[in-house]
């Protein structure tokens, strides 16, 4: 067997612990006989697999009583139309438009009511977070919404916007749990796990309890409506029971390694080995403004695209795969979550060294 160092940003890599402890248990999981792909999700023994996630997940990210926990599916896009469908009572809301994600969000609001774009950072292909500082926020939006951790272009919040007062909702897709946040600062916090989680087919969403109402708007399907999954503990539905397990056993492997605060000392220490080395090189540079740099993914260029395809490309045959940047930006990306070791970071710097010296 020989594991390759996977860059990707999504579905991404999971932490090898996890996996062989998985695989450990697939035909029989604890005692049951069964493998978890196999067993009801209204068994006594998922029960207590999907209780115990909250229960390692509440603890990790100290999620006060007041805020419900829902696992739902469809993907963060099918929660983009979910957030209007639950919050527009007004029918308007501000959107920070940061990236692909944000502008999908903000399209999809459209749908249901008037998104208006309260600040952007497409002048500048997206390399960087705008001033949020003091936005055109009217009393009339029923929410401001943001991506916080822009996965395409590599940036990140590093200070939350100034919502006046309206709920904040924020997208932490490729953030979660790479560092501690205050949960009371959000009306609604929610990712896709894929990216830094676990496998792909699961939606966390941390909900302020008061925002879960009937008062929804009209035509909003039932299993949209988030009353319906806190009602029933997300167990309306048959829900995504592999995925929601494996999160499970993450949510256990952070704790291990010393919960969020660690998580966030591991991170900086990785992004900063790769960031250092792109400050210094003379072929590759970061597409970022510094300020506003993820710690996840780490978007870079040759300034030449044949030179960026043949980097891709023996990077590819040394072991470091998936650092093609998005088909809509070009360039490479490597991200770099939570389950990525220091050695595939600083030997992903010695091959771009390598790289660079042949060359140049
Ligand atoms: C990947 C990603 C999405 C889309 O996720 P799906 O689960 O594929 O719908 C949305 N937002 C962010 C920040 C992402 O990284």
């Amino acid at each position: 067997m020989s594991r390759v160092y996977n860059f990707s940003a999504g579905p991404a890599m999971l932490p090898e612990e996890v996996l062989k402890e998985a695989a450990a248990e697939m035909l029989d999981y604890q005692g049951s006989g069964q493998s978890v792909m196999e067993m009801s999700h209204r068994s006594k023994v998922y029960d207590a697999i999907i209780k115990e996630a909250e229960k390692d997940l509440r603890e990790l990210m100290n999620i006060p009583d007041n805020y419900k926990v829902l696992f739902l599916q469809g993907g963060a896009s099918l929660f983009f139309a979910q957030v209007p469908m639950n919050l527009m009572k007004n029918k308007k809301a501000g959107y920070i438009l940061t990236g692909q994600w944000a502008k999908k969000a903000y399209q999809e609001a459209k749908i249901y009511g008037e998104a208006v774009e309260l600040a952007s950072s497409a002048d500048k292909t997206f390399s960087y977070i705008p001033d949020c500082s003091d936005l055109p926020i009217t009393d009339d939006m029923d929410y401001v919404y943001i991506c916080e951790n822009n996965t395409i272009y590599g940036t990140k919040y590093k200070t939350l916007p100034d919502t006046k007062g309206k709920i904040l909702v924020s997208d932490i897709s490729s953030c979660f749990l790479s560092e501690p946040i205050d949960v009371t600062k959000y009306g609604v916090v929610y990712g896709g796990v894929q990216k830094n989680v676990g496998p792909a087919g699961c939606v966390i969403a941390i909900i302020r309890e008061d925002l879960i109402t009937d008062d929804v708007l009209p035509g909003t399907p039932t299993m949209m409506k988030w009353k319906t999954q806190a009602d029933n503990d997300s167990l309306y539905n048959t829900p995504p029971c592999y995925t929601i397990y494996i999160c499970g056993k993450v949510f256990k492997w952070l704790k291990k390694m010393g919960g969020l605060e660690a998580m966030k000392k591991h991170n900086e220490e990785k992004a900063k080995i790769l960031y250092d080395f792109l400050d210094q090189s003379k072929l590759f540079k970061g597409t970022v403004e510094p300020a506003s740099r993820s710690l996840m993914n780490v978007p870079f260029v040759t300034g030449n695209e044949e030179l960026d395809a043949k980097f891709v490309k023996e990077a590819t045959a040394a072991g470091f795969v998936n650092l093609k940047g998005h088909r809509t930006v070009g360039g490479m990306r490597a991200s770099i979550y939570n389950a990525m070791p220091i050695e595939g970071v600083k030997k992903l710097v010695e091959f771009m060294d390598k790289f660079e010296k042949e060359n140049s």
